[in-house]
């Protein structure tokens, strides 16, 4: 490998490089490359497109009144928890009644991974973008805060952070003007671990969420996707949603 002026590039020089790297990964938002850069793979290698991560929720195990897996995304993204029409919430949980039956299904509500995202769409900047495995992201230096991809989200699924932030978790840096969501907690994704609802739902025994590669057949997602009816929140508007409901 050489740099730029076509000399050798020295041991001094690739040490400096790498650590840049990984300093850059610790600052900046959780975007597409640098987690990957961070531990040791090349920043292609980040996201596969021979993968698409998902999420399927049963509605039936998902008790009303329960928020585990919103506390513990609030802590892994080290929002506030706060639910005042300022507040970021990545999930919220949903009551909703079935009129004729009587019968209420709780259900969290989240970024849906849409294959087609219209937040993509209408965005000006290239800011919210969807990464080769599907995961849906806002890149916090790009934003600029104009709140198109709000409006533009069928499922109300974005925030705008309104004040100026103190006490963040360093992993997951956010910042006042910018949009966020769910993000599949890709900083964990990354590193082969599911995202912290999934893990707080099933290590509480309630086992209402599975998480995995929608493309890999042999996956357990993929199978009890085959096995069970699911469905996706406003099917009609056509988005191929990576995250499923099942028994609503
Ligand atoms: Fe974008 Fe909303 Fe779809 Fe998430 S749910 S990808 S924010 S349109
Ligand atoms: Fe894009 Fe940010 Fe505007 Fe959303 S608020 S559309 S992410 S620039």
């Amino acid at each position: 490998m050489t740099e730029p002026s076509d000399k050798p590039m020295t041991e001094d020089r690739r040490e400096f490089l790498k650590t840049g790297a990984v300093l850059a990964g610790a600052t900046l938002a959780p975007g597409l490359l640098l987690y990957g850069v961070a531990d040791g793979r090349a920043p292609e290698e980040g996201a596969s497109s021979k993968v698409r991560w998902g999420l399927l929720i049963d509605s039936l195990k998902c008790g009303e009144g329960c928020h585990d897996c919103v506390t513990a995304c609030n802590t892994e993204n080290g929002l506030s928890g706060n639910t005042g029409p300022q507040d970021t919430q990545y999930i919220r949980k949903l009551d909703i009644k079935d009129l004729r039956t009587g019968w209420v299904h709780s259900l969290p509500m989240m970024c849906q991974h849409c294959e087609n995202p219209p937040c993509v769409d209408v965005c000006p900047t290239g800011a919210s973008m969807k990464r080769a495995d599907g995961i849906v992201l806002v890149d916090r230096h790009i934003c600029i805060g104009c709140r198109y991809c709000m409006m533009a989200c069928p499922y109300k699924a974005r925030s705008f952070v309104h004040e100026p932030l103190h006490d963040q978790n360093p992993e997951v840096p956010r910042g006042k003007g910018c949009v966020e969501s769910c993000t599949f907690c890709v900083q964990r994704v990354d590193r082969d671990l599911q995202p912290a609802c999934v893990e707080a739902c099933n290590a509480k025994g309630h086992k209402g969420m599975i998480f995995g590669d929608l493309k890999d057949p042999n996956s357990e997602l993929s199978q009890v996707f085959r096995a069970v009816h699911n469905t996706e929140v406003r099917a009609d508007l056509g988005l191929n949603t990576a995250v499923r409901y099942q028994g609503i």
